[in-house]
């Protein structure tokens, strides 16, 4: 299964980076776009599992927007967090009544928007959500706690499991040691760079027993799982 789309519809530059790089860190697909009519478009070409609405967007409104997409066949579902400015009281209503699933007053704390953006997922599209990531052959299963590569069960300390899942839900993208002992060690722990190291060597002897080297070491850069990122 691959990662949840998520397009977010936001004209302030800055907001549309900062959505982009956390839903990216949660695992999901993200695209920006800044324009209500460019939105538009690409939704009839493309339709995401998700939407993060602007109220106020440049060329077409969040608001008319949403109206549109409701009245679309491919679309009328699709799940839709509107985001309106503090002090817009009576837009919140008529954002709701526009079609909208959900709503966020700005300014709002990442861990709000995501803990929407799941809640909503579970409501209207719970198959996305699966517990399995994969990452080419390899298969991970959060709910079972199992990690296979091409059929074969492969057996990984805590500290190497937690690892493969983080490099698995961005896939492709370079980590740094300080921020894989950030992300994965948690940053209340002082533990020397040089761990990381350890680690992904052991990660890496389990999983290349099943198939060609799945970690790319990137000098000076850190370690990313897969392929580039396009
Ligand atoms: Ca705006």
């Amino acid at each position: 299964m691959n990662a949840p789309k998520i397009m977010v519809v936001e004209d302030e530059e800055s907001l549309g980076i900062l959505l982009s790089y956390n839903l990216e860190a949660e695992g999901f697909e993200v695209e920006v776009v800044t324009r209500g009519d460019e939105a538009e478009t690409r939704l009839q070409e493309n339709v995401p599992d998700l939407l993060i609405l602007d109220w106020m967007l440049p060329a077409l409104s969040g608001i008319e927007l949403c109206r549109r997409l409701r009245k679309g066949s491919e679309t009328e579902r699709l799940p839709i967090i509107m985001l309106t400015a503090r002090g817009e009281e009576g837009d919140r209503v008529r954002g709701l009544s526009s079609g909208a699933d959900d709503y966020l007053v700005k300014p709002f704390s990442t861990p709000e928007l995501l803990a929407r953006v799941r809640a909503l997922l579970r409501r209207a599209k719970p198959e996305v959500l699966s517990s399995v990531l994969r990452a080419g052959d390899i298969v991970l299963d959060r709910e079972a706690h199992r990690v296979f590569r091409a059929q074969t069960e492969i057996r990984l300390g805590p500290t190497e499991y937690r690892l493969l899942e983080f490099l698995m839900q961005n896939p492709g993208r370079v980590f740094s040691r300080s921020q894989l002992l950030d992300k994965v060690w948690g940053d209340a722990v002082y533990i020397d760079e040089r761990t990381v190291d350890v680690h992904v060597g052991r990660l890496r002897k389990a999983i290349n027993r099943s198939g060609p080297d799945a970690i790319r070491t990137v000098r000076g850069a850190g370690y990313a799982l897969g392929k580039d990122r396009p």
